[in-house]
């Protein structure tokens, strides 16, 4: 049941914020990041000694969510948050707090869901008043709990729609017509043990925790976890997977395990007919991916999908069409390369992700972007990159939001219309199946 959001106000550790170290290699730090050492567990598993050596070498960061925080006040506004760092969990949630409460009539939040560990699955529904029914558009980031660019691109983009709305009339339009939901963190339980000590001073890296924090009574395997995005009704637990239950791809014991994913399912699925399109945000390797992730695609309905098969046809090439102007309008910011196609021609298999079955659930558009870098530093990106990640993902992810609402609003004044044929995006696809086949491992998993 949906209830109101702001129910995390006050909980978690009052110092559980970021503290960096650039001198003192004696730091109780877990995570080290281009040659920065950062806390971000619990301060209160420290203990005293903890705290003096914590004490005499870090620098606080500079962050309004810190002072507040640190003060327990609420006088802090959203010009002071920094989207050019990474955040746990507990300052994104204020973030989020922060944003409805300075944006009235614009932006409200909604808990759907719980995670295994109880936490809230909050969402962003950012929209303008409109008379008439409105369609909408959906955006997750962090299912995967290592890739942390993605919570940050969500946060970038809700923020950039803030700064924009009033003055861009296009995007002000846009959201007189459709509502944008925005998961910031979907995967709440794994992201925290991401950022966070799991066991105090002597635990384990977890910087690359990927699946959730489940764990399954009268299970056999001591893992904890399954990977969401196996976890989805869309020929789940058929390829690209594993059911070994300490697998980072495992599908988990049926369909829908995971409360996340059911969580996603229920809220998009009831909606799902005024659900213009569906963006999934992971990281890495600059790809945006169109469904399916099965090679020879067996859905429940697959008997309706041949008769279909023409139409079906029809729309792939759109498809295709849409991702590689939104991959024209990411290289035009910083020219980067992002390459577009179907999950087995630019990637590997897979199955049970959300994208392919949000295209089975009948959402006309959906795509995951696979945002920077290309194995450089992978998961690990380097906070000076957020910014330039952000921006370019923000023109794609914009390129395509624009074209589905033009196409439904029957605008046709719009400069995103993308110009290339379906032959020349055939031709395109092809010639970077060949290339991606020599620059990603079958090790990667995204
Ligand atoms: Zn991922």
């Amino acid at each position: 049941m949906a209830v109101a959001g702001g129910e995390r106000r006050g909980e978690g550790p009052p110092f559980h914020s970021g503290y960096t170290c650039n001198r003192c290699y004696l730091c109780p730090a877990q995570l080290k990041h281009r040659g920065v050492w950062r806390y971000h567990g619990d301060m209160a598993k420290l203990g005293l000694a903890g705290l003096l050596v914590l004490g005499l070498c870090v620098q606080r960061h500079e962050g309004a969510a810190y002072s507040y925080m640190k003060n327990g006040q609420q006088d802090w506004n959203l010009n002071e948050y920094k989207y050019t760092t990474y955040h746990p969990m507990s300052e994104i949630s204020m973030w989020m707090e922060q944003v409805v409460k300075e944006n009235p009539g614009l932006v409200s939040s909604e808990v759907y869901g719980k995670t295994f560990e109880g936490k809230n699955i909050t969402l962003l529904k950012i929209g303008l008043q409109s008379g008439s029914k409105k369609k909408a558009v959906w955006m997750d980031c962090g299912i995967h709990a290592r890739e942390w660019i993605a919570p940050a691109f969500c946060q970038w983009f809700v923020k950039e729609i803030l700064r924009t709305y009033e003055t861009d009339e296009h995007l002000n339009l846009m959201l007189k017509n459709v509502d944008i939901y925005v998961t910031p963190v979907l995967n709440v339980d794994g992201y925290e043990v991401s950022l966070a000590n799991l066991n105090g001073l002597l635990a384990f890296q977890t910087r690359l925790w990927r699946k959730t924090r489940s764990k399954f009574q009268n299970a056999e395997c001591d893992c904890y976890g399954t990977d969401l995005n196996r976890n989805f009704y869309a020929n789940w637990g058929t390829v690209g997977i594993s059911e070994d239950c300490c697998s980072q791809i495992y599908c988990g014991p049926r369909p829908l395990s995971e409360v996340e994913a059911q969580a996603v399912t229920d809220f998009v699925g009831s909606r799902s007919a005024d659900i213009l399109c569906f963006l999934t945000i992971h990281s890495y390797g600059q790809l945006i991916l169109v469904p399916y992730g099965h090679p020879q695609i067996a859905a429940p309905n697959y008997d309706e999908l041949v008769k279909k098969e023409e139409r079906e046809r029809e729309r792939k090439g759109e498809r295709m069409r849409v991702g590689l102007a939104a991959a024209e309008a990411i290289k035009s910011v910083h020219g980067m390369n992002y390459t577009v196609g179907t999950s087995p021609d630019v990637l590997y298999p897979n199955s049970g992700s959300s994208r392919d079955w949000a295209r089975l659930w009948g959402i006309p558009f959906s795509f995951t972007f696979e945002l920077r870098d290309k194995g450089e530093h992978g998961f690990e990106l380097p906070e000076d990159q957020i910014q330039p990640a952000c921006e370019e993902a923000y023109a794609g992810a914009h390129s395509i939001i624009r074209y589905v609402h033009d196409k439904e609003f029957g605008i046709t004044t719009t400069t995103s219309v993308p110009i290339t044929t379906p032959s020349a995006a055939t031709a395109t696809v092809a010639l970077w199946t060949t290339i991606l086949a020599c620059s990603l491992t079958a090790a990667t998993i995204l």
